[in-house]
């Protein structure tokens, strides 16, 4: 067991940096370092709870100052954030944000570890956080990495002493930081977990405080540091030509998705640690201080520490093969250690640093980017030693573990290339992340092989290990089958190999809604992962729906080629809420798993295999008035989401925000964030109340108190504050049961408010003109009652309507009470509404 789990580690240690862009190529003064970094022996872990937390500026000091293994300990993936760079959300964010991470670190030097939990959204409070988390898993995932990477420090980004004021995932990280740090020592706690690692005792925790911790930097400054140790940050590397916050800053820049880029900066740049566990340090300026990270600490190792020493002082920046032969003797000493958690560690980093040293070059690669269980895969080899050490390439072997003698003497800069083929065992399995193989939990990820809990990805498992004698010392080097193609504009790109399905399928739509009877056609796209795949595509039937034909023969030719199928779906007579796979039967074998690609010029490309079904919504509604116009803000999928139910939606530019054009409207609904966003609407704001004054309705979407382009948000006073109601599942009271908006054309019950996803509303006003009636009251666990999310006014002969509740989230979650209650708030004030009030059973 003990020996998997190394072979696993140690796989987690090379791969991340090589995965699918080039492969790293250090240059002279990058492998001196690399070499001074072998000769310590310290790790560092920090934590917090989602990617973009973490403190780059001290992750990079610790990893490319101090030369300590140094990670971050991410609890979540990030699934609940919003994406600024494309159209994925949730599971799939998730994937991008795992794999900024890893940019990050590739870039400062780190290594990146996650744990089951899912960022399932923003909560007030770790109460909340914990009780939709798992708590005792995520804090066994806590454990558990603390148990393998064994740091003598860890670093927490938050403050685990003040519930409440922050976001509760943070607060949570840092709680079950100082909870583990007393466990993980402890064989009697998660004793399952020592069959593959064993108990460690961490020296030092810190919480890494910043002024925002305490409200001002003039605070900050008055505050009591005498607990506190400072760090300084800024140092300068005139190894890259880099100081220590320039890196970050391109380490942090990468979290494109989430607009992150930072500018660098230099000079000194002190950051604060306050200890919280363990002892404080003597020397104020190590927080190692105490702890032997040299070599002395592995039994037997201090010849390799001498001898390491003797390189790094010997190394010849014109010449780094000149350091082989030493490195292969330190090499040697390294495989002579009894198992230890360093040997395994080491062992990939003195590998690197010769291959480095010796101008290696080892590559396999497929001709395409992927491949199908029992393919017979063609791989072109690249080998070749550049320099004049005396390298011979003895073996290679390949993912099916057949070893294929070769004994090619690799002569200074002279290139070996061939052909290999292989067939990829029927018991391989399909190459996708691996916490989203099976459906989840609101707030925990399923990971039924426990072996990977803690991992970025899910490790390579088609890779090619090449066996090199360097100095009459066998080393074998693996490396993961990659695919590369020459982009015109891009040049050279890399892309990891995968295994696919024979063949995937998901509905076009993730959500489709349906306002009445009237049969849809949806559409199913089918991609094939080799070629001439025959077979039948079906989709399931819920009970009351109708599903014509009951399945659609399909033939596909070429492999990557996706086809298209439609089908008849009607609902039934009352309203409904059902999922939908569709499936695919190719020779008496069943597919149903979606298949998506990722594609960003920060990260390498991502393949998803994972069950997508998707939601569909019959829905019981009257709509009134059809014309609206949008206004769009900070961006939103409103505008579809009301389309979907048989609205004409037209989206209205500033410039078209004139009488004339507004006339045509029935109702004018303005995005999310407009008036923060949209600098023209300062000089509209009339135009929009004289249309309300006119007979028209005016519905605006939560905005925040934080740069407002107008003075006048309504035509009556409005103050927006920062109430929130975070709680999807938070009760809501009828202030005023009466109101058009709660009974007509729609009868609005509590019903309307069940499944409801990720939050109530956000950013209401808390003070308001007594024209505003208050419609919905609502508030978290412990909270005062909040009245502003849904504000209804008179105004002239139309309505006026402000509301922070979330329907841009709501909506393409297919949540029917928030289309039927919107569906309100458009016909309020319309004349010829005489149909009796539907009632969402
Ligand atoms: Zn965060």
């Amino acid at each position: 067991m003990k020996n998997q789990f190394l072979t696993l580690l140690t796989l987690l240690l090379v791969f991340p940096a090589c995965f699918a862009q080039q492969p790293k190529k250090p240059n002279a003064s990058e492998i001196h370092e690399s070499i001074k970094k072998l000769n310590f022996l310290g790790s560092v872990l920090y934590l917090a709870a989602h990617p973009d937390d973490e403190n780059t500026r001290i992750i990079s000091y610790m990893a490319n100052k101090v030369k300590a293994r140094t990670a971050y300990l991410s609890l979540t993936r990030g699934d609940g954030g919003q994406n600024l760079i494309g159209p994925e959300i949730r599971e799939l964010l998730g994937v991008i944000r795992t794999e900024e991470l890893l940019a990050a670190r590739r870039t400062d030097g780190g290594e990146q570890f996650f744990t089951r939990a899912n960022d399932f959204g923003y909560s007030k409070h770790p109460d909340e956080t914990l009780a939709i988390w798992n708590k005792e898993d995520v804090l066994s995932d806590v454990v558990l990495a603390i148990r393998r990477f064994q740091p003598d420090v860890i670093i927490n980004r938050f403050d685990h002493r003040s519930p409440g004021t922050t976001h509760g995932h943070h607060t949570s990280s840092a709680m079950l930081s100082v909870e583990a740090f007393d466990l993980t020592n402890d064989a009697s706690k998660y004793p399952e977990q020592l069959n593959a690692t064993t108990t460690w005792q961490p020296k030092r925790m810190f919480f890494n405080a910043s002024y925002w911790f305490y409200g001002s930097q003039e605070k900050f400054d008055a505050a009591d540091k005498s607990n506190m140790l400072s760090i300084d940050t800024g140092v300068y590397f005139p190894s890259s030509g880099l100081s220590n916050t320039e890196i970050s800053s391109l380490s942090r820049s990468q979290h494109r998705s989430q607009g992150f880029g930072n500018t660098g900066t230099r000079g000194s740049s002190l950051e604060y640690i306050e200890l919280i566990k363990g002892d404080m340090p003597k020397n104020a300026n190590s927080v190692f201080d105490g702890i032997d990270t040299s070599w002395n600490r592995v039994k037997n190792g201090r010849a390799i520490g001498k001898l390491i020493t003797e390189i790094e002082k010997e190394y010849n920046f014109k010449n780094p093969s000149a350091s082989l032969p030493k490195l292969v003797k330190a090499y040697t000493l390294i495989q002579q250690l009894e198992d230890s958690h360093w040997k395994s560690i080491k062992t990939e980093d003195i590998k690197n640093v010769i291959s480095a040293c010796a101008g290696l070059y080892l590559e396999a690669s497929a001709q395409h980017n992927w491949a199908t269980i029992n393919e017979d895969v063609n791989l072109t080899i690249e080998v070749i030693n550049r320099s004049a050490s005396n390298i011979t390439l003895q073996s290679i072997v390949n993912p099916n573990n057949d070893s294929i003698s070769k004994n090619i003497n690799l002569e200074n800069n002279t290139k070996f290339s061939f052909n290999e083929h292989y067939v990829i065992g029927s018991k391989a399995e399909i190459t996708t992340p691996y916490w989203l193989t099976e459906q989840g939990s609101l707030g925990m990820y399923k990971v039924e092989n426990e072996s990977l809990i803690g991992s970025p990805e899910t490790p390579r498992s088609q890779n090619v290990t090449f066996n090199l004698v360097i100095e009459n010392t066998t080393i074998p080097f693996t490396k993961p089958i990659v695919y590369k193609t020459n982009d015109p504009v891009k040049g050279e790109v890399y892309m990891p190999f995968e295994i696919v399905p024979i063949v995937a399928s998901q509905l076009a739509e993730p959500v489709v809604i349906f306002e009445n009877n009237t049969p849809k056609q949806v559409a199913v796209v089918v991609t094939a992962g080799k070629d001439n795949v025959e077979g039948t595509v079906s989709l399931n039937t819920p009970k009351g729906w109708t599903i014509s034909p009951k399945s659609l023969a399909i033939s596909i030719g070429h492999r990557g080629e996706t086809k298209t199928v439609l089908f008849t779906v009607t609902p039934p007579s009352s309203q409904s809420e059902v999922k939908i796979t569709a499936t695919v039967t190719v020779n008496g074998t069943t597919y149903s798993k979606g298949l998506n690609e990722i594609d960003y010029d920060h990260i390498p490309f991502q393949t998803v295999v994972m069950p997508q079904p998707s939601k569909f919504v019959r829905l019981d509604i009257i709509k009134k008035g059809e014309n609206i116009g949008y206004i769009q803000g900070a961006g939103d999928v409103v505008p579809e989401s009301l389309r979907q139910i048989g609205y004409h939606v037209a989206i209205i530019s500033p410039d078209d925000i004139t009488p004339a054009n507004l006339k045509h409207f029935d109702a004018i609904v303005v995005g999310i964030r407009a008036y923060n966003t949209v600098d023209d609407l300062a000089y509209k704001q009339n135009v929009l109340f004289d249309f309300v004054k006119e007979g028209g309705n005016l519905i605006v979407q939560y905005n925040t108190n934080h740069r407002l382009k107008v003075d006048n948000l309504a035509p009556y006073k409005l103050q927006l504050s920062r109430d929130r109601v975070t709680d999807e599942n938070a009760k809501v009271t009828f202030l005023d049961p009466k109101n058009d908006v709660l009974n007509v054309p729609n009868k609005i019950t509590e019903a309307d408010f069940e499944g409801w996803t990720q939050e109530r509303g956000l950013y209401f006003p808390d003070a308001w003109g007594k024209e505003f009636t208050p419609v919905l009251g609502m508030h978290d666990k412990n909270e005062t009652e909040k009245q502003g999310s849904l504000l209804v006014a008179k105004y002239g002969k139309g309505h006026y309507i402000y509301t922070g509740l979330s329907f841009f989230r709501e909506f393409p979650a297919g949540v029917s009470g928030a289309y039927r209650l919107f569906a309100n708030m458009l016909s309020i004030g319309k004349e010829d509404i005489n149909t009796e009030p539907k009632l969402n059973k």
